[in-house]
């Protein structure tokens, strides 16, 4: 088989990968509420001649491509939810669900998918090996990925690799991040409640004051990233939220913070988990109060597998050419396309989407997100050239 040209051919592609997009666009849903988007795919992916599977992990949908000649599997993923967030665009496809908004680009990486889908299942008759496309719900901190694999997803066939992009806003359109090692951060939420004693506002002394204690616990948190974690390293505690108090001439009994932890590396987590819970045991003992913890993994480290890295890296060249293949420091926001990788050598990409001059470069989970849509057709020819090229290099000789 001859590496077809992919690019010409999603270019060719792009009055209907922009149509997908803003049908979609139009039509966000929620996390495990992507009913009409599942729906979408799953149509359009039997249309194409996938067998395709629905319901999995909820609202998720899976297709396999049968290529003509043996070989591995290579497994794609594209992420299907939106945000509850109320957009404000002028564009004539902006979101008609009150409160809900594909702020995050995800509409794109559907479009790119069944596009994707579409040049695969042209060439399906060289292919040696299969595709295992994944569509996944629940991206946004709803675990829809290792739902996916709870439900079987990857259970038959199994990937042997697995490629996936991410339309990135703060990379110029066109440009391309395919390396080896870290690129997104693990998250994790917690969740502490300060627990007092309340009383009166004239009568501290009989009291435990939850907020003065908070406090003391917001200042002593600020230590474990400046003072614990080796400056090497990286690590984010943020405390987002803190609620407590009823009335001015109230003390308040309970305190509540949610925050959000991001690392790299495992150590790194352990350290700061362990150092949290030391310094709320001190310090709400040393003022009389007591505490509650509550830490919940959102998603593992998304770190790139050498061999599937130099893959897409070899594709993307290809693709955009080897000037617009560009390193980038990683990132501290995180993707639960982690949790394949957990089970799947895998390479996760940055598909650059920003334009400055059209004004498309309003940053993900922005109420005036949006994105050059030009870069649909490069993210189409270089999963496509990913997958043709991983089913290449490793099939059955
Ligand atoms: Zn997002
Ligand atoms: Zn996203």
């Amino acid at each position: 088989m001859i590496l077809p040209d992919y690019r010409s051919e999603a270019d060719a592609l792009r009055g209907q990968l922009v149509a997908w997009r803003r049908d979609l666009h139009q039509h966000p849903e929620l996390s495990f509420q992507e009913i009409r988007t599942a729906g979408v795919v799953a149509r359009t992916l039997g249309e194409l001649g996938y067998e395709v599977r629905t319901g999995v992990g909820r609202t998720g949908v899976v297709g396999l491509l049968q290529g003509g000649r043996p070989g591995p599997t290579v497994m794609l993923r594209a992420d299907m939810d939106a945000l509850p967030i109320q957009e404000i665009s002028d564009a004539p496809y902006v979101s008609q669900t009150p409160g809900a908004m594909h702020a995050c680009g995800h509409d794109g990486h559907i479009a790119i998918g069944l596009g994707t889908a579409t040049l695969l299942a042209r060439h399906a008759a060289e292919l040696p090996g299969r595709v295992l496309f994944v569509f996944q719900p629940a991206e946004e901190g709803g675990s829809g990925a290792a739902a996916m694999i709870a439900d079987g997803a990857l259970a038959d066939p199994k990937p042997a690799a697995a490629f996936a992009l991410h339309l990135w806003n703060m990379i110029p359109m066109g440009r391309v991040v395919a390396q080896a090692g870290p690129l997104m951060a693990a998250a994790d939420i917690l969740r502490i409640v300060v627990r007092g004693k309340g009383g009166h506002g004239a009568h501290p002394h009989e009291t435990v004051d939850a907020i003065a204690v908070t406090g003391q616990v917001l200042s002593a948190l600020q230590t474990i990233v400046s003072r614990n974690v080796d400056p090497q390293e990286t690590a984010v505690l943020t405390i987002g939220t803190l609620h407590g108090g009823t009335a001015f001439n109230v003390i308040a009994e309970t305190v509540e913070l949610q925050g959000t932890i991001r690392t790299f590396s495992p150590a790194v987590r352990e350290t700061v988990l362990t150092r949290l819970r030391v310094l709320l045991d001190g310090v709400t003992a040393g003022m009389g109060a007591q505490y509650e913890l509550a830490v919940k993994s959102v998603a593992p480290a998304v770190v790139n597998d050498a061999a599937a890295a130099e893959t897409a890296r070899a594709a993307a060249v290809q693709v955009v050419g080897p000037t617009a293949v560009t390193w980038h420091a990683p990132l501290m926001v995180s993707e639960d396309f982690s949790e394949f990788q957990k089970v799947v050598p895998a390479c996760f990409m940055l598909l650059g989407s920003g334009n400055v001059e059209l004004g498309l470069n309003a940053p993900h989970h922005n109420p005036r997100f949006d994105f050059d849509e030009r870069a649909l057709p490069i993210g189409v020819a270089l999963l496509a050239t990913t997958a043709t090229r991983f089913l290449l290099e490793n099939m059955a000789r």
